[in-house]
């Protein structure tokens, strides 16, 4: 942890466009978003991989694969991004502390600089790494059908996840509703941060027994799921305790935050102070005036 501190404290200061530790959905679709306009039309001029060691070795053929390629799309499945080209799809996971930076070709590696993909613009697609959880793998077919995308369970913020699909998952299963909705084979990437404020928006207590809840509230919970989502997207995935904004500002979505991590703070709601408990390991936070 210190050690991903003093990281942070060091890129922060060298560039503007990185992305906090342990990017969750919204991170990941901020960084999608923000490579999108300077990769999708571009070839890859060369793909160099300056240490393979990811949490799965990077194949050292990508560069004589994908070299020549045109980009068509940034896409992302879940955590994945997915660089569609001529050739095949790149399939990059950011892992644990992963981040991607558009920087000049030219500009010098730092540590944890693991691999670039150089484009035909001049600019340089670079791929930074303390912890090397990420992974970069590619396949020459439909990546929905890699053995790791295949069988991923619904994006919250697309149609098929919705009040209906958390009624009928829900119904067998006496689990907490938190954990199921960070259960990643029912929904993709509700975090430990989104599943305490969907369930606040949504007024459901967080241990209540994923079963106990009735279709109006899975119909409120799935709204209130997708709307957290977008809202952090919306600012940018700002949401982590280490995240300090390019201007030296936190992060906005924090501020914005109905309970996560304001224990014994005044709920916003209603003014009784925010409660915590432990759930799953994680730290869970609601207020049990306004969540029944
Ligand atoms: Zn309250």
């Amino acid at each position: 942890m210190h050690d991903q501190r003093r990281w942070l404290h060091r890129i922060r200061r060298k560039d503007t466009f990185i992305r906090p530790v342990v990017p969750e959905l919204p991170e990941v679709e901020t960084t999608r978003r923000g490579i999108e306009p300077h990769v999708v039309g571009r070839r890859i001029a060369r793909l160099l991989v300056h240490d393979h060691r990811l949490r799965w070795p990077v194949d050292p053929e990508l560069d004589a694969l994908l070299a020549g390629s045109a980009i068509r799309r940034a896409g992302r499945r879940a955590k994945y991004l997915l660089i569609e080209t001529e050739a095949g799809t790149l399939i990059l996971h950011l892992g644990m502390s992963g981040s991607l930076r558009v920087l000049p070709a030219s500009t010098p590696r730092i540590a944890h600089d693991h691999v670039d993909i150089e484009l035909d613009s001049g600019q340089t697609l670079r791929f930074n790494d303390p912890r090397r959880f990420g992974s970069l793998l590619f396949t020459s077919t439909d990546p929905a059908l890699h053995p790791l995308l295949k069988k991923l369970a619904p994006e919250p913020l697309e149609p098929e996840f919705d009040g209906d699909y958390l009624f009928r998952i829900t119904r067998r299963r006496a689990v907490a509703i938190k954990q199921l909705i960070m259960n990643s084979q029912l929904v993709v990437g509700v975090g430990n941060i989104y599943a305490s404020e969907a369930l606040f928006r949504a007024r459901i207590r967080p241990r209540r027994a994923a079963r106990s809840l009735k279709r109006e509230e899975c119909m409120k919970l799935a709204r209130a799921i997708k709307a957290t989502l977008a809202m952090a997207v919306k600012v940018g995935g700002t949401t982590l305790r280490d995240y300090v904004g390019a201007d030296g500002n936190p992060g906005y979505f924090r501020q914005k935050l109905y309970v996560y991590e304001r224990a014994g703070q005044p709920c916003r709601v209603c003014a009784k102070p925010v409660r915590q408990f432990t759930q799953g390991q994680r730290s869970t936070y609601w207020c049990a005036n306004c969540q029944k």
